[in-house]
């Protein structure tokens, strides 16, 4: 896997080979042939039309304001702007219409193989680090191929043309004038690489405040508790004025640099215009050719300054690709698919001869923390349609338990088996299928009450949504809210109780219909009236599946049929409740935890 956080300064070199090749790799061109060529046409007509300026100038000041065929050449010079304007929409609207296009297929993409991934991939990769490559870096692709390119091709079409034509109306004071330019040029062009750098150290700053900003944000109760309001604006406030200086040091080069190209290329331009002005004095040129070069040199520079300002794109896109590509193409650690290929040789799977959940022997450890074993040789069975629970202190493992059986990992040794069948037999999607959970901390997403209960089961009805609703005992507050089950719930449930959010994911997990239930019990979030309605709404969802419950009640260990005591990742002590209260004379862990949990 390779891991986002690893930032070292790339060579740009190498950035542009990931870009060559993520060009070819995703077929950006072949894939929208046709609005490319098209889009290459209409700026090969403009181009044409925008170096066919010069000469329609040159016609119409050497024919002479008096020569009636100068009707004539007033109605080319406009025949020419319009072609030039007819070509520049076109070519304007099929580049940034490719551009737009490759951005949405970029973030389709990455999007889709980041939800793949498994938990292991989003604990070295931030969250706030995808939206940010989402947005930022597709927007530097989105302005590499949406104008970038068009600038540097009808750019470099200009500069071609131009030199040509120069060259062609006096190739001696082209010639003066590309050997001046050149001299002019480069010393130029170093100077600018240094801005650009400058300019990068810039952008960094300012993502620092960024950066900044958004953890403040993010712990904004605990600012204010501390009472740390103008300590954090301080805090900010210095790193926005490090971006600011460095910000008025690059604008101040900028500037200066601006001065300088400015006087040196016109002192070019003054220079050959007057020694073209000599050439008309003495007969050797016309008024029009003269202007006609003269436009092509003000063509030229114009091309050259776009050209090195392109280049600049380049390189941030070609970085913005990288780390795009790097997202577009992490392989999940746990793939969808079936792991040991001998699923059709598996026995058929006999679902009331083998347990529903069975562990053997198994043994797991974080990958963060591959020293320690978070679940040590852990063996148990849960029959099909039985309740047991899962006890233990905190820290014992209980959660992992849940993860191992969701496949979010994958175990060192042992095997796990659901309805008899080896996890790596079944499919991650048909086997979280079996799987229904309800956490300590529901999730609710920024929708109506009505979509929140849907995402259990996309096509259920409204009547099976209200039904499940029901249920969970949920049907009384969604009522009750102002526009009923169209009621949005606020971003993460805002709006809503403890309790209430329990209630929806228990309703969204009904109409899931899943045969295993896992659930965590609430510890201390409810009080007594909220945890008396979760409980009747658990009453309707348990009966008829096979349920393992991270208990914390007296009430659920009391209705269980077996309840497993975990500690440090082993399985300490097995059996009912009354039997493992009867280990109390021995100083069972049950018992001690009996005592100060669930009493
Ligand atoms: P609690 O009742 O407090 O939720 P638990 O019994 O559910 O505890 P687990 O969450 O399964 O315990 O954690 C077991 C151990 O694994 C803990 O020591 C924890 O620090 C560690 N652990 C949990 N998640 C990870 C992770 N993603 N990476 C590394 N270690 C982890």
């Amino acid at each position: 896997m390779t891991t986002i956080q690893d930032k070292r300064p790339s060579k740009a070199s190498k950035s542009l080979g990931s870009l060559a090749r993520w060009w070819r790799d995703y077929r950006v061109f072949s894939r929208y042939r046709g609005q490319w060529l098209l889009a290459i046409v209409f700026l090969l007509l403009a181009a044409a039309a925008t170096l066919a300026v010069p000469l329609a100038f040159r016609g119409l000041i050497d024919t002479g304001l008096a020569n009636p065929a100068i009707n004539q050449k007033f109605l080319d010079l406009l025949i020419v702007a319009v072609v030039l304007a007819l070509a520049t929409a076109a070519r304007f609207y099929l580049m940034s219409w490719l551009g737009e296009r490759v951005v949405a297929d970029i973030r389709k993409q990455v999007f889709d193989n980041v939800l793949r991934q498994s938990p292991e991939y989003f604990e070295t990769l931030q969250t706030g680090e995808v939206l940010s490559r989402l947005t930022s870096d597709t927007t530097l692709v989105q302005t590499l191929v949406g104008s970038s390119i068009s600038i540097a091709l009808r750019s470099a079409v200009l500069l071609v043309g131009g030199i040509v034509m120069m060259l062609i109306t006096s190739i001696w004071l082209a010639s003066i004038m590309i050997i001046l330019l050149l001299a002019v040029v480069l010393p130029l062009w170093a100077m600018g690489r240094y801005v650009r750098k400058l300019s990068r150290t810039s952008q960094d700053k300012v993502a620092d405040t960024s950066a900044m900003a958004g953890e403040v944000l993010n712990a904004m109760t605990t600012v204010q508790a501390f009472v740390r309001e103008s300590y954090e604006t301080k805090r900010y406030g210095r790193a926005v004025e490090i971006a600011f200086a460095q910000a008025k040091k690059r604008t101040a080069l900028r500037a200066a640099l601006a001065a300088v190209t400015i006087v040196m290329a016109f002192s070019v331009m003054v220079f050959v215009l007057w020694m073209g002005a000599r050439d008309v004095a003495s007969g050797q040129m016309s008024v029009g050719d003269l202007t006609q070069f003269v436009l092509y040199a003000v063509l030229i520079a114009g091309s050259i300054g776009a050209l090195s300002e392109t280049w600049g794109d380049l390189q941030r896109a070609a970085g913005a690709t990288e780390r795009l590509v790097e997202l577009m193409q992490a392989e999940s650690a746990i793939p969808n698919t079936i792991v040991t290929g001998f699923a059709n040789s598996t026995p058929a799977v006999d679902q009331l001869s083998s347990p529903a959940i069975a562990f053997k022997a198994v043994s797991f450890a974080y990958p963060s923390q591959l020293d320690r074993l978070t679940l040590d040789h852990l063996s148990f069975s849960v029959p099909v349609g039985s309740r047991y629970a899962v006890v233990g202190p905190s820290g014992a493992g209980k959660s992992t338990l849940f993860s191992l059986l969701l496949r979010f990992y994958q175990p060192q040794s042992g095997q796990i088996t659901v309805f008899g069948k080896n996890l790596l037999d079944w499919t991650v999607d048909q086997l979280r299928l079996q799987i229904g959970v309800v956490s300590q901390e529901p999730v609710i997403f920024a929708a109506s009450a009505m979509e929140n209960i849907r995402y259990g089961r996309l096509d259920a009805t409204d009547d099976e949504v209200i039904q499940a609703a029901k249920s969970a005992h949920a049907h009384g507050f969604i009522s009750a809210l102002p526009n009923g089950y169209e009621s949005f719930l606020g971003e993460r449930g805002v709006r809503l109780s403890g309790g209430q959010k329990q209630r929806i994911s228990i309703a969204r997990t009904i109409l899931k219909n899943p045969p295993i239930l896992l659930l965590d019990e609430a510890t201390s979030a409810l009080d007594a009236v909220s945890e008396r309605e979760v409980q009747l709404a658990l009453e309707s969802v348990l009966p008829g599946r096979t349920s393992l419950i991270i208990a914390h009640r007296l009430a659920t260990v009391l209705s269980v049929d077996r309840i497993l005591v975990l500690d440090e990742g082993r399985l300490v002590e097995q059996g009912t409740h009354q039997e493992l209260l009867a280990m109390a004379e021995q100083d069972g862990l049950y018992a001690r935890l009996a005592r100060l949990q669930l009493a």
